[in-house]
Parts: structure tokens; C-alpha cells; sequence
């Protein structure tokens, strides 16, 4: 637990240092669980952003893309069930005076019985050795089996009770799986009580007229008030989707791991509009297509899991979380939903406005069905910026600190030096730069020894430095060394746009897919 809280607060500063994420309004001591992005957390939010558009909106032909309103008539939140429902379930310690969501507390303590079961299975591979299966071990070694029966019982215990909002019998699990406070240990609660996440806001100019509105707690609901028009302005056919990416607010209850966890973040959101009975197959497909974006990026297999909800929300028939193995244990960081009909009849019954399809096959009109696929941007953000954060050790016995980012992702993709701040280097750079600048973000570096620049571009994520030196200015040659391998080549300053463009050309890792 140690070593995985030590990494965290590494992630944590180096995004700090490195100019990536600070905390909202530092200099007033900050605004809790609100962050801003700095010039390199800037661009590596938007190239997320972009490889997600690329993939999802315009690489296929049936989905097209919306950039709706936060502020939403306060009708779509009753009609969404918001109003009501959008809650979690909040427990305080009454000796630490800490708040915690229960459903989480008891996560937690299953993640524990689940850290439980790789060890064993990391000690059995190493025991076993090449002979080692990992699926007959985990169905016949009696203690992982017992532990794997624990976890099923406690989820399914959970979802119920969260289900049938039996919130005493919350509490009583707590108990009886004996949680403590994780910060005093003291496992003495309060009851569990459901607490709204909503932000509520006022339109208007008096106090007597104004409106009481909320600040968006999801973008789906823009997309559905907006289903009619799109469909009917694109002339799109079902099955087609309709996708957004965008702000939306939560008033977190406990919001203390760094982006995992804002009160204001940015979703990308899909919904996409089906036939009434097709959607087990539309919700295998986005599972599908959905998992294979996150393996081009090439985060690690061993990274990502499926989680199945036991606990459906008020509006779903099938979820799914993709999880990723964050620096504090696997955490949710994509949702994949099969909503049914709900949200368009809802809107239908609140709005008085007939949101169905006329299908020109089966003749009929309809309310489709939809499949959503939602992935929180800031979470996809600390994914990659976790994962790519390395400490390695090399050959001369120093070690370097490397931000090994998906080459298609990083902020910069060359930095570039002259060797040394005379003979016409400096120039020669600044002419390289001018001519790569009109096709990739690149820096100029003069400061300190080469090799400190490399480090620091290293601990940037940069993926290429190139070098100017006096070779340069006779043969138009550079040195260019890549960032993971550390190897230099030297190559014509013409190949330079080619050389890069290979790397980090988003075609070529979508591809992928
Ligand atoms: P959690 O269980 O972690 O609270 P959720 O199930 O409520 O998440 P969804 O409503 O399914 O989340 O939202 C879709 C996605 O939006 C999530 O998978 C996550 O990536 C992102 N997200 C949700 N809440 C937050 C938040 N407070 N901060 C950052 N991202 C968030």
C-alpha cells in the first residue's frame, strides 16, 4: 500500500513540475477536487480528446458529433431521473469525522481480498514457471477459491442492497466486514444517507424570477434532447450514433485522488441509437470496439479489465466498466451501458414531444433503444500519464525519470538543440523549427549540456531531441535519439518531417484498432 501511495504522489508531482495538471487557484490555497491543465496537461487533454473524435466520429460513417449546452432546461433532469435518483450513498466516521461513499468503502475492501489473489498467483507463476496455468489455478487452489467466493458474496450483497436503497443493511455489511476509517481506523459510523450530486445554479436576473437550473451532471442528456434534430438534419439511418465530448459537474463526496475524481471534468460520450431487441449485440460490439481503442494505444493488456455491474442504474439493462490498473488498484475508467428506451420516452412523457424514428424498412415508428459508451477524459488523461511515468535504471548505473507517452499523444513531439549557442547553430535550429512547426508541436533548447536537455525532455515525455552541431551546417545532417531507446541516429534534416511523422501520426495507431 505504501509503495502504491509513494507512486501516486510521484504521478502527482511530476505533473506538477512538469507543468501537466495544477490544483484550482493554487495561490488561494486551492479549491478541492478541482484542477487546471497547464501548457503541457493542455495538449495531451486535447490529443486524447482527438484521438477519441478521430476514432469514434470520424472514422465511421453513422456517427456524427454535437457540442450541446451546459446549462440544460431543469425539466430533462426530472425527466432523466436526476433529480431523484442521482445520488450516492455517504457514511461519516464519527470519531475521524471523515465522509466516505459506503459503496466505495466496501470496494475497497474487496480490492484488498482482490490483491489477495494476484499475490498468490504471482507466487504459484513463480513456483510453477513456465508449466503454470493461470485458469486451473484459480478455479482449484482452495484458498483463492475462498476468496474469490468472498468478493462475489460482498458484490452481490452490495448491489442488492444499493438496489432494493436498503442503506441500513449498507451500513450493516461495513460492520460486519469490520471496515475502519482509512484514516483513523476507528469503525465507528454513522448511518449511510443518499446525498444529490447535483450542482444547482440560478438563471435570471431577480431573486423573484429566477430559474433554479443545474450545471449538467453527464453530457448524455444533450445528446438526447437533441436525438430528433440530429437524425432528421444528417438523415442518418439506425443503427447511427451521436457523440460529444464536454464539461459536466458532480458534487463529489469524497474526491481525494487527484483527477480520478473531480467536481468538474470532461466526459466523451457516445450514444447510439439502435432497434428495440438488438441491443445485446450493439452492447458486445461498443465492448468490443471500445476495448480494442484502448489497446492501440498500447497502455498494457494486463492493464484492463471488465468489471459487470451487479448493481443496474435506474436506466440501464446491461453495464460494464472498463477498469485500468491506476497507481491506487483498478478504478473505473470507461462505462458502457445498454440505457434501453429510457431516456428518450422519458423526455417523450415530460416533454409532450413525440422523439421516435419512422423506420422506412420495417415501416414503423419507434423509440430506438441505445447503447452509450462514456469515458471520462481526466481519467483516460491520468491513465496514460500514470502508466507512462518510469523510473529506469540504465546501463552506467544512473537511473533517468522517463514520461514514456504514447508518441501520438505526447504534448511535444521534438525539442530541439543546437549544440552549442554560436557559430550559426542557434540559427540553423530556428529554421528547423520553422519549417516542422507547420506539422508538429516542437520546442527550442538551449540551456545546460545535452545531455540535461535529454533528461529533461526525457521527464517531459518528448518522444525525439534533435541535435545541430557543426556537421550540421556543412552536410544539412542532425543527430536525432529517441526518447524510449535513447538511440541516435543521424539523418538529412529534409528526412526529419517523414521520421517523426511515422512515429506520431495518429492514421498508423488507430490503425491499430
Ligand atoms: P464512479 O463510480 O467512479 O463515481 P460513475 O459510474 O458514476 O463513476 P459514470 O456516470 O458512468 O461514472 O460516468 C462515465 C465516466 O465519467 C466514468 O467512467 C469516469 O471516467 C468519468 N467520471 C465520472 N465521474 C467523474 C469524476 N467525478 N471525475 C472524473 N471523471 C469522472
Amino acid at each position: 500500500m505504501a509503495k502504491q501511495e509513494d507512486d501516486f504522489k510521484k504521478v502527482i508531482s511530476h505533473a506538477k513540475e512538469y507543468g501537466y495538471v495544477f490544483q484550482s487557484s493554487e495561490i488561494y490555497d486551492g479549491l478541492s477536487a478541482v484542477y487546471d491543465y497547464a501548457q503541457n496537461g493542455a495538449e495531451l487533454k486535447k490529443n486524447i480528446r482527438e484521438y477519441w473524435w478521430k476514432a469514434m466520429v470520424q472514422l465511421n460513417d453513422n456517427i456524427v458529433g454535437l457540442d450541446a449546452a451546459i446549462f440544460m432546461h431543469p425539466t430533462t433532469w426530472k425527466a432523466s431521473g436526476h433529480v431523484d435518483a442521482f445520488s450516492d450513498p455517504l457514511i461519516d466516521n464519527k470519531d475521524s469525522n471523515k465522509r466516505y461513499r459506503a459503496d466505495v468503502l466496501v470496494e475497497d475492501h474487496v480490492a484488498k481480498i482482490e490483491a489477495k489473489i494476484e499475490k498468490e498467483v504471482k507466487k504459484a507463476a513463480k513456483r510453477f514457471g513456465d508449466a503454470f496455468d493461470k485458469e486451473q489455478f484459480l478455479i482449484t487452489n482452495q484458498r483463492v477459491v475462498d476468496y474469490q467466493e468472498k468478493v462475489t458474496t460482498i458484490l452481490k450483497r452490495l448491489g442488492k442492497s444499493l438496489e432494493e436503497e436498503d442503506l441500513a443493511d449498507v451500513k450493516k455489511l461495513i460492520e460486519e466486514l469490520e471496515i475502519a476509517c482509512p484514516m483513523s481506523g476507528s469503525k465507528n459510523w454513522t448511518d449511510v444517507k443518499q446525498f444529490n450530486l447535483m450542482f444547482g445554479t440560478k438563471l435570471g436576473a431577480s431573486a423573484e424570477t429566477a430559474m433554479d437550473l443545474y450545471l449538467r451532471p453527464e453530457t448524455a442528456q444533450g445528446i438526447f434532447v437533441n436525438f430528433l434534430n440530429v437524425q432528421k438534419t444528417s438523415r442518418m439511418k439506425i443503427p447511427f450514433g451521436i457523440a460529444q465530448t464536454g464539461k459536466a459537474f458532480r458534487n463529489e463526496i469524497v474526491a481525494r485522488q487527484f483527477i480520478f475524481r473531480m467536481r468538474e471534468f470532461e466526459q466523451m460520450e457516445l450514444q447510439f441509437f439502435i432497434k428495440p431487441g438488438s441491443q445485446k449485440e450493439w452492447y458486445e460490439k461498443w465492448k468490443e470496439n471500445r476495448m480494442k481503442w484502448h489497446m492501440s494505444l498500447g497502455l498494457g493488456e494486463d492493464n484492463y479489465r471488465f468489471h459487470d455491474h451487479e448493481k443496474l442504474a435506474h436506466y440501464a439493462d446491461a453495464a460494464t466498466d472498463i477498469e485500468f490498473r491506476f497507481p491506487f488498484g483498478f478504478k473505473e475508467l470507461e462505462g458502457i451501458h445498454s440505457r434501453t428506451d429510457f431516456d428518450l420516452t422519458k423526455h417523450q412523457e415530460f416533454s409532450g414531444k413525440k422523439l421516435q424514428y419512422f423506420d422506412t424498412e420495417e415501416n414503423k415508428n419507434y423509440v430506438p433503444y441505445v447503447v452509450e459508451t462514456s469515458i471520462g477524459l481526466d481519467r483516460m488523461f491520468l491513465a496514460v500519464f500514470s502508466n507512462a511515468l518510469q523510473e529506469e535504471e540504465l546501463e552506467n548505473g544512473t537511473t533517468r525519470t522517463v514520461l514514456k507517452l504514447p508518441a501520438v499523444l505526447a504534448p511535444t513531439k521534438a525539442a530541439i538543440f543546437p549544440l552549442v549557442k554560436k557559430d550559426g547553430l542557434p540559427e540553423l535550429a530556428h529554421e528547423i523549427i520553422d519549417d516542422l512547426k507547420w506539422d508538429f508541436n516542437v520546442i527550442y533548447d538551449q540551456k545546460d549540456a545535452v545531455g540535461r536537455r535529454y533528461r529533461r525532455q526525457d521527464a517531459n515525455g518528448t518522444p525525439f531531441c534533435i541535435t545541430v552541431d557543426h556537421q550540421s551546417l556543412e552536410d544539412k545532417t542532425v543527430t536525432i535519439r529517441h526518447r524510449d531507446t535513447m538511440e541516435q541516429q543521424r539523418v538529412a534534416i529534409s528526412e526529419l518531417k517523414s521520421i517523426i511523422h511515422k512515429e506520431v501520426d495518429m492514421k498508423s495507431w488507430l490503425m491499430k484498432m
